[in-house]
């Protein structure tokens, strides 16, 4: 796997020169929506282009960070995990410990920042299962700009914990009652009041997805969970990681730590939630076996249904539960750079117990499908080194998985 990673690494393209001006990423990307949007995208595009590179910006960014994220969060040997396993040694990036528990406050605190500096009055986003709506939250606390959350209501009653944090935080909760009343209407909502008034309002996404510019700004944002990990790795063993994985639902935490070994002689794995197994509805990996398409105003791989419309989508996890992935993802996988792995629930929620009792860290249940990954690629690769992404910690979900799980907790080979 390593010599043949080498020679394929070194003889591609920079990757960091992505996306072109249109926002492709080879053939992925771009920006499909209507006219009226898409100049609001360019706007927010060239400020990003200009605010970014600016030395206000980056000394805040930086600041915000350090005392108030508490970056950076520390990369962790799990000995008694590798021990365990028998093979690999694997190693945690321990985003879990990045303020508010997980890797979404990077790119939260990033376009709130953005906002900032072009003096938005309001932000405003979509949320399913609440974790970005909580991250935009905290975000909003911070900058004192008030946050707009569209939440169907069905979501609403299914994550109260979330939505009771949002209150907490000050956001203004906007329940959506149309259709299925989930993800979906919430997304056709928030849009709608974005375009309202698109001048002194803007729209956080959630993940490196949605049209050009937010899949190269979110993942920016998040770069520096991979700039940290290459740094604090090499400090630690002297070299690179054989293997990075991380979870992959819209690809965030995945894309920020992958984005520091591109160019790297480092094989990167991506992990996609394969819930109750193959079935279409039955999961959510994408990549592994989803089509091209066009889907919330960018080209990717998808998972469609009969009539080319979004795929119903499962995941323990429901961080994971997308029908597809940012453009970025389907550029890597297609051109070979990045390799595509599945966790099933179950294996997931093993991954979960395991890493909980092995090592003190409950990992967040998208967290989990990195970690199950990892225990499988570990013993076929007994010298090499994995460095996992732990994208957050799992408190969110512990009632959950005893009230639905709790019987794997006593099983033998949880111990
Ligand atoms: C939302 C979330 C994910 C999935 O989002 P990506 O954009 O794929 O990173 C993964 N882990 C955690 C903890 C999350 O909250």
């Amino acid at each position: 796997m390593n010599a043949s990673s080498n020679t394929r690494a070194q003889t591609l393209p920079a990757h960091h020169a992505r996306p072109d001006a249109q926002g492709f990423f080879g053939r992925f990307g771009g920006a499909f929506i209507p006219p009226e949007l898409r100049r609001q995208m360019d706007e927010i595009n060239a400020a990003y282009q200009r605010i970014s590179r600016s030395h206000d910006f980056i000394q805040e960014l930086r600041s915000i960070r350090t005392h108030f994220q508490g970056r950076p969060t520390p990369v962790y040997y799990c000995k008694n995990l590798t021990e365990k396993i028998g093979g690999a040694r694997i190693y945690l990036k321990r985003e879990d410990l990045n303020h508010t528990g997980a890797h979404k406050l990077n790119h939260c605190m990033g376009e709130a920042l953005l906002a900032k500096f072009l003096g938005k009055k309001k932000l405003i986003a979509e949320t399913g299962a609440g974790q970005h709506g909580v991250a935009l939250a905290t975000a909003g606390a911070y900058f004192n700009i008030p946050v707009e959350v569209h939440m169907g209501e069905v979501d609403i009653a299914k994550e109260h914990p979330n939505v009771v944090r949002m209150k907490i935080l000050g956001a203004r909760i906007v329940p959506v009652s149309r259709g299925l009343r989930t993800l979906k209407e919430a997304v056709d909502s928030a849009f709608e009041s974005y375009l309202q008034d698109p001048v002194n309002s803007i729209y956080c996404i959630g993940s490196v997805v949605g049209p050009h510019p937010f899949p190269l700004m979110v993942r920016e944002f998040q770069r520096i969970v991979g700039t940290e990990s290459r740094e604090q790795f090499l400090a630690m063993t002297g070299a690179l990681p054989d293997n990075v994985v991380a979870c992959v639902g819209g690809g965030s935490n995945a894309m920020g730590i992958f984005s520091a070994f591109l160019d790297d002689p480092v094989a990167l794995h991506g992990v996609e939630p394969l819930g109750r197994g193959a079935k279409l509805g039955d999961h959510a990996a994408s990549l592994s076996h989803g089509t091209e398409g066009i889907m919330h105003g960018f080209n990717s791989i998808m998972l469609k249904d009969s009539h080319g419309n979004p795929a119903p989508v499962h995941s323990v996890a429901s961080g994971l539960d997308y029908p597809a992935v940012g453009p970025e993802h389907a550029y890597l996988y297609t051109t070979g750079r990045t390799h595509v792995g599945t966790a099933t629930d179950d294996e997931t929620i093993r991954a979960f117990f395991q890493l909980s009792r092995t090592e003190g860290i409950i990992p967040a249940l998208e967290s989990a499908h990195a970690i199950a990954y990892a225990t499988k690629l570990a013993p076929q690769n007994p010298a090499q080194t994995i460095l996992v992404n732990l994208s957050g910690r799992g408190d969110k979900d512990i009632d959950f998985v005893m009230e639905k799980y709790g019987h794997y907790a006593g099983e033998n080979h949880c111990d």
